[in-house]
Parts: C-alpha cells; sequence; structure tokens
C-alpha cells in the first residue's frame, strides 16, 4: 500500500485541512493493523484548533528578524510555549535565553508572545540591546489595563498561575496594585487592601469555566468588584475550549497535540476531563501510548495555540498508518483574526527596500 500524497475527504466526509500534505510515517498500513491492539475506527478532528493569531504573529517575528538581521536572533524565554517552534527556530539561529543578561552587548533580542514587564524591558534598554517586541496584543491588552487600574488606585485581583510568564508580565505593570488569585479557594480567602476600588484581570489563556467559577467567588465576597470591559481570555482560548466541549459527546478519547508547558493546551485536556472523557497532551506522534487506545472506537485530536498543524498531520498519519481511514473535521467558528508584525519588524524590512 502506498501513501496517499494528500489527505483526502473519506466520501461524505467534514474533512479539510489547510495545508493538506501527508507527512505521516512510512509504515505499511496492512502489516502496521495486525499489531495494533486497539480498535479506532474514526479520528475527529476539533476546528478550530492550533495556532492562534498571536503565536502566528510571534513565530514570523523570528523569521523575520533572523531574514533581515542573520543569525544569532536572541529570544528571552520560548517565543511560543511549543517544542518543535523552539527546536526549528534553533536549528535556524535563533538563541533561547532566560534572561537578558545572557545577550551580549550587540545582540538583537525578541520579546515572547507572553510579554514581559517593564523591569525586563529597562534591563534591555540599560544595556543598550536592540529589541523587538512580540508580545501578543490581547496580552498588551491586559497590560494596559493593569496599568490603568492601578494609576486609579485600584487594588487588582490577578486570576491565574503563579510562575507563568504571561502573569510574571503583567504583575510587574503594577507589583503594588496585584493580587495574585489562582483558584477558588484562595478567591475565598484573599484579603484585599482596601475594599472600595477592586478589579479582577486574568490570564489570557485559563479554563473559561474555572474562571467562572473564581470569578463567581469574588462577586459573591466582593459585590463591586469590577471587570475588564472586554474579556481578557482571548478569542484562541475560548474557541478551543468551545470546539473541545462540542466535540465530547463525539469521541472516546481527546488528544490535545501541545507542550507540556502549554497553558492554554493543558486547559483542553481540563476541558475534556471535566466533561468525563479521557484526555492526554502529547508533544506528537511518537507520545501515543497504544494502551490509551484499548476499546477505543473514535479519537478526538486538537491541539493548542501554540502546536502547529503539521504536528496534527503527524498524527493523523500515525493513525493512518495503522488502519484508521475515517477521518473527520468537526467545523465551528471561524478565525479571522490577524495581528500585524511589530513595527521594529516593519520597518526595518521597509528600510531594506
Ligand atoms: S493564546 Fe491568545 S493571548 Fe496567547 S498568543 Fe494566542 S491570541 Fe494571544
Amino acid at each position: 500500500m502506498g501513501r496517499p500524497a494528500a489527505l483526502t475527504p473519506p466520501s461524505g466526509g467534514l474533512f479539510r485541512f489547510k495545508r493538506a500534505v501527508w507527512v505521516g510515517s512510512p509504515v505499511c498500513p496492512v502489516s502496521a493493523v495486525t499489531t495494533l491492539r486497539a480498535v479506532v475506527k474514526r479520528l475527529v478532528l476539533a476546528s478550530p484548533r492550533g495556532y492562534c493569531a498571536g503565536v502566528e504573529r510571534a513565530v514570523e517575528t523570528v523569521e523575520q528578524a533572523l531574514e533581515l538581521h542573520g543569525a544569532p536572533v536572541y529570544v528571552r524565554k520560548q517565543i511560543v510555549h511549543n517544542a518543535h517552534v523552539v527546536r526549528d527556530l534553533e536549528s535556524r539561529g535563533a538563541v533561547f535565553v532566560d534572561s537578558v543578561a545572557e545577550v551580549p552587548p550587540d545582540g538583537l533580542l525578541v520579546f515572547s508572545a507572553h510579554g514581559v514587564s517593564p523591569a525586563v524591558r529597562h534591563s534591555a534598554r540599560f544595556r543598550g540591546l536592540r529589541t523587538i517586541d512580540a508580545t501578543c496584543p490581547l496580552v498588551s491588552k491586559v497590560h494596559a489595563e493593569a496599568r490603568h487600574f492601578a494609576r486609579l488606585g485600584y487594588t487588582i485581583f490577578l486570576i491565574g498561575h503563579a510562575g507563568h510568564e504571561e502573569v510574571e508580565g503583567t504583575t510587574g505593570e503594577a507589583p503594588q496594585s496585584i493580587v495574585l488569585v489562582e483558584n477558588a479557594d484562595q478567591a475565598e480567602s484573599v484579603t484585599p487592601p482596601q475594599a472600595e476600588r477592586i478589579v479582577y484581570l486574568t490570564q489570557t489563556t485559563l479554563s473559561v469555566d474555572e474562571t467562572d467559577e473564581i470569578v463567581a467567588v469574588l462577586r459573591r465576597r466582593f459585590p463591586r468588584i469590577e471587570a475588564p470591559k472586554k474579556e481578557d481570555i482571548c478569542y484562541a482560548t475560548t474557541n478551543r475550549q468551545r470546539a473541545v466541549k462540542r466535540m465530547l459527546g463525539a469521541v472516546d478519547l481527546l488528544l490535545v497535540i501541545g507542550s507540556r508547558n502549554s497553558s492554554n493546551s493543558n486547559r483542553l485536556v481540563d476541558v475534556a476531563r471535566a466533561g468525563g472523557i479521557p484526555a492526554h497532551l502529547i508533544d506528537d506522534e511518537s507520545e501515543i501510548d497504544e494502551a490509551w487506545l484499548e476499546g477505543v472506537e473514535s479519537v478526538g485530536v486538537t491541539s493548542g495555540a501554540s502546536a502547529p498543524e503539521s504536528l496534527v498531520h503527524r498524527v493523523v498519519g500515525w493513525f493512518h498508518d495503522r488502519g484508521v481511514l475515517q477521518i473527520e473535521a468537526l467545523d465551528d467558528a471561524v478565525e479571522d483574526v490577524f495581528f500585524k508584525l511589530p513595527r521594529e519588524v516593519r520597518a526595518d524590512a521597509v528600510t531594506r527596500t
């Protein structure tokens, strides 16, 4: 049996790929199927899934910087939380560092999609580094809210996960005003320094349902608490969680493609498990454990906002190589969000032409 040149829909199916390139391993499906203990008949692909506009922009920013300035281009922290993306950019000349101090004086430094605190910016400026800011505009929006409310004397409850880079960056905007609230228990016990002016903001990649619970506790305890004008949990996070919820009735197991440190990918696993469906986070097809597939007929596949579509193709290929030929994509919201590249990259590109 040869491999198909491209992934094609089963008759009457809803299978749709934007870039239908076959990348599965060259295993003959007929021989492989005899070794697969599972009875998987169908793959269901969530939609939307994968790259969001902020990740597209951040990855392209590093690519453009490499193109315009040549290697090395330094990136503070992982540009997006995906091991494959980081490795690929590394192979092309990006150097990922933990702190500004690691960048040589004449280095070019990119700030990642998760954003940085003003202290990090100051430190880069102090060292005279050239910088490009790839912070997602939706993270920058939360930063601006934090500065705004802090200026007005509010106590800001920031709902999010301690240690996450986005939370560190947002907290750095108003460290005197922000109190981190990680879960409903903390919402029950948190004590603001003053109870007159309180607002909550959130990390952009949280579970919508868990955040609603935390906010409900805060509203009960502080009835006059204010909210951001527009939801802080971003469109991509919300849409991917909604897509998973919609597919839960149709699958026995969910595989979420994403790295361990990807917050929004972990939340997709949480959403499936909360809905009673076993779910596993995998970086790629090599992490699929066949024991998970025992007695499973329909496998759902989705990917976090930082996982490239090529990894979905590899997972589909893994199943196809094992004789799973029924592949469907559920239709969901169409995403047409687009962010312009950072002005530093655009300006450099114009200077070159
Ligand atoms: S997940 Fe949301 S906030 Fe994060 S980079 Fe993507 S669009 Fe921006």
